[in-house]
């Protein structure tokens, strides 16, 4: 259903041109959760808001396509791509207030965006919103629906915010660190929500995250990414427990054993390149532990291993 191919995004800045995606290709089946995974400034969002078409001004999209169900959403007029992203492309962000009009009462909102998306009287649409709140676990949905967003946690909130992301309702949801601003426990609960909704409703679903601990049990293939680019992918499986590229390895070994909340994390060693600058080579080789002089001089191209598992790494032809 969404599909893309050689995307590549650069900002223009007053000190220059930064490579913000590189030959960025993903694509997404029917009712497929795809997990997309990356420190900070690895291209994660500049991916879903190139999807979205919310990239900033200086943003420039200097090759590729975006197509979703048949269509190139780069060739869509403004006017198409918000038509799209309201009706057919749900988003949550990791801060929900971002998402939530705060003078507004919970069920006015729900209630407004049904109304915009779905032919139903004035009582169904009542009786929707109470039904969207439910399925998003809100156990005394008529109170809720009387609060305003700031009368609730943070949790809570993001509830609010899948509800309504859900609620047209979309064929895709677009999650970027939906549970990043909350506790432990709490990021479980989201994670599994947005799971259950998949389940329930075939809904396919862009998961965005820096971290892989949360999103690992729910998601049916991982795309790892780094300095703008992706350096692995395949299903959970393959990535998990049968990971190629040192920088995956070393996203795994950072992971805390259990989830207790207060266990510090293991960082991974040195920063990502400065992407005004792209290394000629590898752009993970000031980083890693195994490189070599061809990672200096050359850069590895994503390659197909075995079934669909691809990774960007001299090492791995080494190996294979
Ligand atoms: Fe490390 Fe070389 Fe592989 Fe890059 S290409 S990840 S530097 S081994
Ligand atoms: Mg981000």
């Amino acid at each position: 259903m969404l599909e893309i191919k050689n995307l590549h995004v650069d900002f223009e800045g007053l000190r220059g041109k930064t490579e913000a995606l590189k030959n960025m290709n993903l694509s997404l089946n029917n009712g497929e959760i795809l997990g997309i995974v990356g420190e900070s400034g690895s291209g994660k969002s500049i991916t879903a808001l190139s999807i979205l078409g919310l990239l900033e001004e200086n943003a420039i999209i200097s090759k590729g396509k975006i197509i979703y169900n048949g269509v190139n959403i780069l060739e869509l007029s403004k006017k198409d791509i918000q038509a799209l992203r309201g009706k057919e492309i749900g988003m949550v962000f990791q801060e929900p207030m971002t998402a939530l009009q705060p003078t507004m009462k919970i069920g006015k909102q729900l209630f407004n965006v049904i109304k915009q998306h779905r032919r139903l009287s004035t009582k169904e649409t009542k009786e929707a919103v109470l039904h969207a709140l439910r399925e998003v676990h809100i156990d005394q949905p008529e109170l809720v629906a009387r609060k305003y967003p700031f009368e609730l946690s943070g949790g809570m909130r993001q509830r609010i915010v899948i509800a309504l992301a859900m609620a047209a309702p979309p064929n895709l949801l677009i999650a970027d660190e939906p549970t990043t601003a909350l506790d432990v426990t709490i990021q479980y609960e989201i994670i599994n929500l947005i799971k259950e909704l998949n389940d329930k409703r075939g809904t396919s679903v862009l998961l965005i995250t820096h971290d892989l601990g949360v999103v690992a049990n729910v998601c049916d293939r991982i795309l790892v990414m780094y300095a703008g680019e992706v350096v692995e992918s395949g299903s959970t499986k393959q990535v998990l427990n049968n990971p190629i590229h040192p920088y995956t390895k070393s996203l795994l070994a950072a992971l805390p054993d259990s989830v207790e909340p207060h266990q510090p994390l293991q960082a991974i060693e040195g920063e990502p390149p400065n992407l005004l600058k792209r290394p000629k080579g590898c752009a993970f080789s000031e980083r890693c532990h195994y490189v070599m002089d061809i990672c200096k001089e050359e850069h590895p191209e994503l390659k197909d291993g075995e079934s669909n598992h691809q990774v960007s790494c001299w090492l791995e032809k080494v190996i294979v």
